[in-house]
């Protein structure tokens, strides 16, 4: 996040006690704040208000995909901690399953994990700590009044001692894909359960002019995924018709694969990165060598049986800019945007300057606790919960952010207003 304009801020003073709504404020109610605030209950005795612009806490993004998850199912519950108002769901199957999970799991399972945890997390916060169905669109820190002001679409403002931004990321209108606007698909789109049958409708009228997949990592193959079954489903449904082929178009091989196993130990990134094993590292049917930060489970198979032209319906093609494929996207019925993810923000303000209004180019960056950088600085008033993807330079390390909750929890603990102790 560049933050020019802003001046720079002296790093967490202790916080006043300025009456205010709450003491922390939570933007967004979806995974990342339902397993954050879950590892953390003795964060719940503060004064903890959660924002949530859908009808619920907990799945967040999680609940539209039909899709399988790319992290094994365990690890999305992995800091959760069984205790104080959490402990009773050792005894939910819905939860209990996931977080025991050492295989990916479908994401609608996932998602039923999520609300049942996310359920819980607001009986424990109780009314005054949950505003459902509130789009919030503007934070204001002000470090002289030590608050933060809320401001919401209804046009209210509340109030709080600190605010932490998990409004979740998106897909972004990819420039390069500009000249083709018009039929431009998202891959979130794609994948959403709710597209299926729009899906299979155009699959069907491209009558057989193919589909192409811009990108070609995780969310590429999700949508590949998904694509491919909705064909076969279209095929039974309209036999004869004629179906399209759906071509990926790849920018290079990037950094999903080494260019050998002898680079691969070489290039390895001591105590980041998993050790590689060529017994799990090197396809076995393409000699592909995968990196740590390459393509897992279903996608890295999927990848697998493309890359090698063994995936019936489907092609690879190498672009290195997407300009270089024009003739494709041409002549495609329809484009999957398959290109990344962008942090999303509500309006940032910092002492009364607009620094980073919702639709900003610039990446919300935060420090290793998770306080909200300004021009290099943490911010005292202001944080950030693993809103942007994983930045390219730290894919290969994969301790990146692993000691984030438990550092952020510590911070806001000692940020916030002194719990007063009943009996004190
Ligand atoms: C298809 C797909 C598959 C993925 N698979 C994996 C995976 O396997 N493993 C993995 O680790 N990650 C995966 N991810 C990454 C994933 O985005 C994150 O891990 C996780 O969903 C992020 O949680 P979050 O809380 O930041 O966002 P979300 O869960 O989306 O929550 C953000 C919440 O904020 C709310 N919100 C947004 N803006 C506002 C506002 N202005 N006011 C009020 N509320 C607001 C939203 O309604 C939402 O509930 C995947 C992402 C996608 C899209």
């Amino acid at each position: 996040m560049d933050l020019r304009s802003a001046q720079p801020v002296s790093p967490r003073p202790a916080m006043p006690q300025p009456a205010v709504d709450s003491d922390i404020a939570f933007i967004g109610g979806g995974f990342r704040t339902t397993t954050f605030l879950s590892s953390a209950p003795a964060l719940l005795r503060h004064r903890v208000r959660v924002y949530e612009r859908g009808t619920g806490v907990g799945p967040g993004g999680f609940a539209r995909y039909g899709i399988t998850t790319t992290s094994i199912g365990s690890r999305f519950l992995k800091h959760l901690d069984l205790s104080g108002p959490f402990a009773a769901l050792a005894h939910s199957p819905a939860v209990m399953d996931v977080a025991r999970a050492e295989q990916p799991v479908a994401m609608p399972r996932l998602a039923g994990a999520l609300t049942t945890l996310g359920r819980t997390l607001q009986g424990a916060l109780g009314a005054e700590g949950v505003r459902l169905d509130s789009t919030v669109v503007a934070v204001h820190a002000d470090r002289a009044g030590h608050r933060v002001d809320v401001r919401l679409a209804d046009g209210s403002t509340e109030t709080s001692g600190h605010a932490v931004l998990a409004t979740g990321r998106t897909e972004r209108a990819h420039p390069e894909l500009a000249p083709w606007r018009a039929k431009v698909l998202l891959s979130s789109t794609v994948i959403a359960t709710a597209h299926r049958t729009e899906i299979k409708e155009r699959l069907l009228a491209a009558n057989g002019r193919p589909v192409v997949v811009a990108g070609s990592s995780h969310s590429a193959m999700s949508a590949l995924r998904i694509l491919l079954d909705l064909r076969a489903e279209v095929r039974a449904e309209h036999p004869g018709a004629p179906l399209p082929e759906v071509q990926v178009v790849r920018r290079g091989p990037a950094r999903l694969m080494h260019d050998s196993a002898d680079l691969a130990r070489r290039d390895q990134v001591p105590c980041r990165e998993r050790p590689f094993d060529p017994a799990r590292d090197i396809c076995p049917s393409t000699g592909i060598v995968y990196r740590d930060s390459g393509l897992r489970h279903q996608s890295r198979a999927l990848y697998c049986a493309l890359w090698a032209g063994e995936l019936p319906g489907a092609a690879l093609v190498d672009a290195s800019v997407l300009a270089d494929a024009s003739d494709r996207f041409d002549e495609a019925a329809f484009v999957v945007q398959a290109l990344g993810y962008h942090g999303q923000a509500p309006d940032l303000y910092l002492d009364g300057v607009l620094v980073r209004p919702g639709d900003s180019p610039d990446r919300l960056l935060a420090d290793d606790d998770g306080a909200l950088l300004v021009s290099g600085t943490a911010h005292p008033l202001l944080s950030v919960l693993r809103v942007e993807p994983t930045p390219l330079d730290r894919r290969d390390n994969t301790a990146y952010a692993s000691d984030l909750y438990r550092r952020l929890a510590g911070r806001l603990d000692r940020l916030a207003a002194p719990v007063t102790e009943v009996g004190a």
